[in-house]
């Protein structure tokens, strides 16, 4: 395969990637067929143009993997998924402002399991679609019930959108629908989303981000100056929020280099009319320093951690 040929004048290389798997004296033939598929796959994983022989921890990283996804399709299609929410407050009065949605995986055991921990996985085999719509609807029905309740009327719900959400063109119809079901008020909804959201197609994901602000929701960009986006795109992008990472957070009040990024990222939303909220607040230094660098808005360990609702629901009463 390896010499080039040529193609209406112009040269062509192919290259091969080749699985081989060898059969034990038991073993049946779509197994053994199954094994080299995985080997070939690990082939193309490693750059390509190569053989890769199947072997034993391949062979348990792949049943691992595979029980891995068939219990998370569990929780997700069963009552595994769960939703807790982490309060966003204003600093300098301590009042809770609104809540992130942040998905939780209960495990038939009873252990909790964050969403860092296995959003990576839903994302790879296709399970974040149905998860999402769990969390957006499950989250959208919780706030509408207490604002039916008069329990808290200019509470603000953030919910996190995969960048593969973003690929679907019809993601504003399916948003629009669960508002409608739920009874939210658009405007108390903020969907998150990373820079990485625009990566692949950008001029898909802003088509369709154009069309949920037109459905009347916020739109933030988390974990703001971690990605790989350009300033272009906060141009372009229809955003009404900033979340400034964690990673800028911790090294308040002593780090310069934070010191100056929190308050130009904060002048920055100020002067485009963006609201700030900090990520990962978790002393009081931080949260002073915070307050002083011009960001009253945030998150994290010290004001509250994730909870179920119910929990929430009790400080929307104090
Ligand atoms: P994120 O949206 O930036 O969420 C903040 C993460 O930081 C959460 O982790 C939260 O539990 C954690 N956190 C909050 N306060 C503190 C603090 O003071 N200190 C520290 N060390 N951590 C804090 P979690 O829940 O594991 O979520 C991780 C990421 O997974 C989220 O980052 C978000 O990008 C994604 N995610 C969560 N829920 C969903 C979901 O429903 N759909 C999608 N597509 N992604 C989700
Ligand atoms: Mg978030
Ligand atoms: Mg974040």
């Amino acid at each position: 395969l390896e010499p080039p040929f040529d193609v209406g004048g112009r040269p062509f290389r192919l290259t091969a990637s080749a699985g081989v798997a060898h059969a034990a004296d038991s073993e049946d033939a779509e197994e053994l067929i199954r094994r080299a598929d995985v080997a070939m796959y690990r082939a193309k994983e490693q750059g390509g143009d190569r053989i890769v022989m199947d072997d034993e921890a391949m062979r348990d990283e792949v049943t691992a993997r595979l029980r891995h996804e068939a219990e998370l399709r569990t929780a997700v299609e069963g009552d595994g998924l769960e939703v807790h929410l982490q309060g966003e407050w204003s600093l300098p009065d301590r009042r809770l402002l609104g809540a992130e949605a942040l998905a939780r995986w209960r495990r038939p055991d009873g252990d909790l399991v964050a969403a860092g921990s296995f959003i990576p996985l839903a994302e790879e085999c296709g399970l974040i679609h149905a998860l999402g719509t769990r969390v957006l609807s499950e989250t959208c029905d919780v706030v509408a019930g207490w604002m039916a309740q008069d329990r808290h009327d200019g509470f603000s719900v953030r919910v996190n959108l995969s960048p593969l959400q973003l690929r679907q063109d019809e993601l504003a119809d399916q948003i629009a629908g669960v508002l409608e079901t739920s009874g939210l008020p658009a405007e108390h909804l903020c969907l998150e989303l990373t820079e990485s959201a625009l990566l692949d197609d950008p001029e898909r994901a802003l088509r369709v981000l154009g069309s949920l602000r037109d459905l009347g929701v916020g739109l933030a960009v988390d974990d703001f100056g971690t990605g790989y986006s350009s300033l272009l795109y906060l141009k372009r992008l229809p955003v009404t929020s900033l979340k400034i990472d964690r990673a800028f957070v911790s090294g308040l009040p002593d780090d310069a280099a934070d010191r100056a990024i929190v308050a130009a990222v904060v002048r920055l939303a100020d002067e485009m009319g963006f609201d700030v909220t900090a990520e990962g607040v978790e002393t009081e230094e931080q949260a002073t320093t915070l307050v002083e660098l011009g960001c009253v808005r945030a998150q994290g360990y010290l004001l509250s951690r994730p909870e179920p609702a119910d929990d929430m629901a009790v400080r929307l009463d104090r």
